[in-house]
């Protein structure tokens, strides 16, 4: 068995990585104030940016949900690896070679996830090597009639499954992994006589996560004799989900987060990606065999940040299912702060054959033609209709005020309300009264549920939860009493920047009692902390007792009030020194009322004076201090 990992290893590498590139990869992060950066939280559903991170201590934290931690705590909870794999990954991402404890080599990759994703690229090397292969004649014929020739297939890691059971699974298993392992990739099918290669035959396109990681295949049919479906993909493992992962996105996504404006440009193939991607829109995902929804939605918008001001581009057929793909896109977007759009090509075509029959300026001139989702949308509902008769006027109007009820922004809704009575030809205030009524058709409807529901689960809460949950303190709800604000201060200058104090003076700080007892459980965790090892502040924050360690997280996280690094720096001395003036302080109040209450010639009387004259003096002392 191998052993654990040398804990050396283990911080050497954490403090050669760069934190904020790993999250990076997951969440596009914009600057926040000095040493912190921002983005939209991973963990939770959000539209305004309550995640941080600060790359210098190693740490981010969710302001919204609380979720916080390190590098490897990240990887933990977003790729769901153990904690070894969250270090070996990194480790392998450097280039660093690791000690194990007890002579042990490297851990097997016996756990599950990492053996997946070692199988799913071990399949996607194999897949590519075939398409060179003789027999792969059909394979590149199909990529060469659609415009796509060695370097484009090099580009996508398309590659080539062959005909035949076991090819890839022989090959597979040749470099050790295991039936079982195949079957959890989902890479063969089990049938009677054992288990069999799922893609056979066929183009495949590798599938990967936002990170580059291939988790599942895409694959086309070649073959007449085939009687599979045209496209087959990976079935639902525990790395690949449809609803989960976008074609393409791995590439697109640097350019997705760095455009102007932010833009995401969603096409429905594999090939139509790549006829993007060539022709100079490199910004273009497609859903794997699934419609657009809303986890495609929120993966997008993460990848994005913000999505104020941001742009989603749908390229639909125009045929009877790209409406109806349309159409539910248009639902999964209405949230959207970000601007829909529908583009469809001249002549109907996708992009693949657009750019076939066109070039590439045609594909890019795509993005010219798109009109806003709203307005494809009430096109699409009217079509059913004849507007040179009464009732198809009154089922029109009905059916499109559907539509514009559901625009959230007024001003917006207005203008469609008088682009719907354009279309329509009808009066603008009898459209307003109309998409009026369908609001409040679509409230009531939405009410009903909460309605029925609301009694039962009241009563339940009631007597199933005889604990109160321990209330989470927040920075926000601590209250802005001169004392705690001071405290509040001090406790954040010393998680932040505690290590670039003296360590006389962080030692005394830190040992300073506080009044409330939330940031006095943060300021002991502090206190028992050596400022001079690496990655001290995230170790405080994990050992501060519960219920106040989210607390913590949010004083190391939360944008410290500095211009910059020195300017906070000197903030924190100045608010370390007020912490012990105060402990002085209070210490004199004591004594003077005490003073009152003993005879002057007395022992007692002689050494309260005595210590009053110290504490001046130290006072003194104190004031005087650079
Ligand atoms: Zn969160």
């Amino acid at each position: 068995m191998a052993g654990r990992i040398v804990q050396a290893d283990v911080d050497e590498v954490k403090s050669r990585t760069n934190i904020a590139d790993i999250i990076g990869e997951h969440v596009a992060l914009k600057s926040a104030g000095v040493g912190s950066m921002k983005g939209l939280c991973p963990f939770h559903d959000e539209r305004s940016p309550s995640f941080n991170v600060r790359p210098q201590v190693g740490f981010y934290h969710c302001f919204g949900c609380g979720e916080s931690g390190d590098v490897y705590t990240f990887l933990r909870k977003i790729d769901h690896l153990s904690f070894t794999e969250a270090v070996e990954r990194l480790a392998g991402r450097i280039g660093y070679a690791l000690h194990y404890e007890a002579g042990g080599g490297p851990a097997p990759e016996t756990s599950g996830r990492a053996r997946l994703y070692a199988a799913n690229s071990a399949a996607a090397e194999w897949f590519r090597s075939q398409l060179m292969a003789p027999g792969a004649d059909a394979g590149r014929r199909f990529l060469g009639e659609r415009g796509f020739d060695a370097g484009a297939a090099a580009h996508f890691g398309v590659g080539y499954a062959p005909q035949g059971w076991s090819n890839m699974s022989e090959a597979l298993t040749a470099q050790g992994f295991t039936r079982d392992e195949l079957l959890a990739a989902g890479l063969v099918s089990q049938g009677q006589r054992g288990v069999y290669d799922r893609f056979r035959g066929r183009v495949i396109w590798p599938i990967r996560d936002v990170t580059g990681q291939t988790v599942g295949f895409g694959a086309r049919r070649l073959f007449d004799d085939d009687n599979g479906p045209k496209y087959l993909n990976t079935p639902e493992t525990t790395l690949y989900r449809k609803t989960q992962v976008l074609y393409g996105l791995d590439l697109a996504k640097r350019d997705i987060s760095r455009g102007d404006p932010r833009r995401v440009v969603v096409v429905e193939g594999y090939t139509d990606v790549m006829a993007c991607h060539l022709a100079g829109i490199t910004t273009a995902v497609a859903t794997c065999g699934t419609a657009f929804g809303t986890e495609h939605m929120n993966i997008v918008r993460r990848v994005m940040g913000d999505d104020t001001g941001a742009e989603v581009v749908f390229t639909f057929d125009p045929d009877a299912a790209g409406q109806k793909a349309a159409v539910r896109a248009f639902a999964e977007t209405r949230g959207l702060k970000a601007q829909s759009f529908v583009a469809v090509a001249p002549e109907g075509l996708d992009p693949c054959d657009l750019r076939l029959k066109r070039g590439d300026a045609a594909v890019r001139s795509l993005m010219d033609t798109k009109v806003p989702m709203f307005e494809f949308v009430i096109d699409q509902r009217l079509k059913g209709f004849d507007l040179a008769t009464v009732e198809g006027r009154a089922g029109a109007l009905r059916s499109g005020a559907e539509v514009v009820a559901g625009i959230r922004d007024d001003t917006i809704r207005a203008g469609y309300e008088r682009v719907l009575a354009r279309r329509i030809g009808m009066d603008p205030d009898e459209v307003r009264r109309a998409v009026r009524a369908a609001a409040r058709r679509a409230e009531a409807h939405q009410d009903e549920p909460a309605r029925r529901f609301a009694t039962p689960v009241a009563d339940a809460s009631a007597t199933e939860q005889p604990a109160a949950p321990l209330e989470r303190v927040t920075v926000a709800s601590l209250p802005a009493t001169p004392d705690v604000v001071l405290e509040r201060d001090a406790v954040m200058g010393l998680l932040q920047y505690g290590h670039r104090l003296e360590r006389a003076q962080f030692d005394r700080a830190a040992a300073q009692p506080f009044r409330h007892p939330a940031l006095d459980a943060v300021r002991q965790a502090v206190a028992a902390s050596d400022p001079e090892r690496a990655g001290w502040s995230v170790e405080a924050v994990s050992s501060v007792r519960e219920p106040y360690r989210s607390l913590a997280a949010e004083l190391l996280t939360a944008q410290f009030p500095a211009r910059d690094d020195d300017h906070a720096v000197a903030s924190t001395r100045a608010l370390a020194k007020r912490v012990v003036l105060r402990t002085l302080d209070d210490e004199k109040r004591d004594l003077l009322s005490a003073v009152q209450r003993v005879a002057a010639d007395s022992d007692g009387g002689r050494a309260v004076r005595l210590r009053l004259r110290e504490l001046d003096a130290e006072r003194q002392r104190l004031l005087d201090e650079e």
